[in-house]
């Protein structure tokens, strides 16, 4: 005679799991509409040139990051850049290093953002692959003046942005 409460709990529990799973994966469905782009005209369109430089070598910055679905490594901030082709608000075309910052609305957008499109890490410890060590560090400079911001630097129309791992110089090696 117990078989049968035993089955019937089972039963209200799966239900109420099933419910929240369906509940939970609408709720997810809304979030990704709300996070897609729109037709919005773009308000923002700033240029910065990144530059980095591991152990005196210049490193490619890829093209079509933010573009190519290989290079599109987040989806976090898909609602402030461009619908067709989708396109992230962070995004480069070509291996010059220009880093494009396309927006449909006026915000403020992080080198640290552009590293998270691309999958590349960068941080005070680490660019991309190479970490900092007795010997080598990662320092970074906007035009020129050395800068502690890393990944938190707000993006400014037509600044250069070096970053460099190696052994430390003490000065802008550029
Ligand atoms: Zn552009």
């Amino acid at each position: 005679m117990t078989f049968w409460p035993a089955l019937t709990l089972g039963v209200i529990v799966a239900l109420i799991t099933l419910g929240a799973v369906a509940i939970s994966t609408a709720l997810e469905d809304v979030k990704n509409r709300a996070n897609e782009p729109t037709d919005k005209p773009l308000v923002m369109h700033m240029h910065v040139a990144l530059r980095i430089v591991i152990n005196d070598e210049f490193v490619i910055i890829a093209g079509n990051v933010g573009i190519d679905p290989a290079l599109y490594k987040t989806h976090a901030l898909d609602r402030y850049g461009i619908k067709n082709p989708k396109t992230y608000p962070l995004h480069t075309h070509d291996t010059s290093g220009v880093i494009h910052i396309e927006s449909t609305e006026l915000r403020t957008f992080t080198l640290g953002q552009f590293f998270d499109v691309w999958g590349q890490t960068f941080n005070e410890k680490c660019i991309m692959d190479k970490c900092n060590d007795s010997l080598n560090k990662v320092t970074m400079f906007i035009d020129g003046v050395q800068s502690s911001e890393f990944g938190e630097h707000v993006f400014r129309d037509n600044e250069t942005i070096t970053i460099i791992y190696g052994q430390a110089r003490g000065q802008h090696p550029l």
